[in-house]
């Protein structure tokens, strides 16, 4: 990588110097990039909610640097499993929950009893923690509601640097938002799919995973409302899901753009984005892609299916959390698709 910082002590210095002033720093992670805030002042941390636009119910993720950094932040103890599952998946894209302990302010956690705790698998996201020496609040840097940044020029279209400091790692290259495992009362529930799926948190951990129950709320969301989950992750335009593309009717075919991972047999003058068919490609284009077919100005975007089943168990947990993702950006969950912007 020949982007900044990692070469650049003076980037860092900067970014801690705000960080240390309760100021907001967006930095790149191997998912997406993080609007990070020192996590344990309230101060700072109001203000990415502030900044994010965020429902004060839907709580931060606290990044750490390593494990122990971690344990600082949970109550008591950190379980057996906690520490299984982070020698397995850290540095990387597991978010776990676990009872907070006091010295985490109430805001980090939506005023919940739990806290998600990560660290990120970047070489710059993690020499800021270690620089900072103490963990920072990472949701993605986007307003609530919209797509999750991938690329620096996504955040810097939204705060200038005065308002958000951007440390920029270039694109990053897993593209969709950690899987946030719960370990709370007793129970394993991964409340978001992402990279590290099911079965490969069952392998590391010898029991069953429960997936489908609660479900954590996206950026716009205040508290988990079943059957009301609106449009997140969402572009401007209106966007529909189809097994296989065609005009709906009544929608003027030079007004559409095409989100395809198969070869286009485009209608008309429908535009078209190309998607990668692999999963963690797709993945990883995902929302520079929605972007782009947003800046068409289209009435609509139409996201052609892509498949469920990668050729092994990893490949398909990846697939489930894009299927997620495309779901939530086209409010196709089952339920209504009143819009919970904010
Ligand atoms: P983002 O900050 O955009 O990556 O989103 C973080 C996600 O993690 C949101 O869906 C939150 O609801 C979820 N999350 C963060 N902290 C907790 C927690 N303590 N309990 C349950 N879910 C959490
Ligand atoms: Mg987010």
């Amino acid at each position: 990588m020949e982007h900044q910082a990692r070469t650049n002590p003076e980037i860092l210095g900067e970014a801690v110097a705000r960080l240390k002033s309760g100021r907001l720093v967006a930095f790149p992670t191997e998912t997406v990039y993080g609007l990070g805030a020192d996590a344990l002042s309230d101060e700072a941390v109001g203000r990415v909610f502030a900044a994010k636009g965020r429902p004060a119910g839907n709580p931060l993720i606290v990044h750490v640097s390593s494990a122990a950094m971690a344990q600082e932040m949970v109550v008591s103890q950190w379980p057996g499993e906690a520490e299984h599952l982070a020698r397995a998946f850290w540095p990387g894209p597991l978010s776990l929950v676990l009872p907070k302990h006091h010295r985490v302010p109430k805001r980090v956690t939506g005023g919940g009893p739990s806290v998600a705790v990560r660290c990120p698998d970047h070489p710059l996201a993690l020499a800021l923690i270690e620089a900072f020496a103490s963990p920072i609040v990472g949701p993605s840097a986007n307003l609530s509601g919209s797509l999750s940044p991938t690329r620096a020029d996504d955040v810097r279209e939204v705060w200038s640097q005065d308002e958000v400091y951007v440390i920029d790692g270039g694109p990053c290259r897993g593209g969709i938002e950690s899987t946030v495992l719960s370990l709370v009362e007793g129970r394993v529930r991964i409340l978001r799919p992402g990279f590290i799926g099911s079965e490969a948190i069952e392998a590391v951990l010898g029991r069953p995973v429960e997936s489908d129950g609660a479900r954590t709320p996206a950026d716009g969301e205040p508290a988990p409302a079943p059957g009301i989950l609106g449009r997140h992750y969402a572009p401007n335009a209106r966007a529909l899901l189809m097994d296989e593309f065609a005009v709906p009717t009544g929608v003027d075919p030079a007004g559409v753009v095409l989100v395809t991972h198969r070869p286009p047999t485009p209608e008309g003058d429908v535009r078209v984005v190309r998607m990668p068919s692999r999963a963690e490609e797709y993945a990883a284009r995902l929302y520079a892609a929605l972007r782009e077919a947003d800046a068409m100005h289209p009435t609509l975007i139409v996201v052609e299916r892509p498949p469920r089943y990668g050729s092994d168990s990893a490949g398909t947990a990846i697939w489930r959390a894009i299927h997620e993702r495309l779901e939530r950006a086209t409010g196709e969950q089952g339920g209504t698709a009143a819009s919970h912007d904010t």
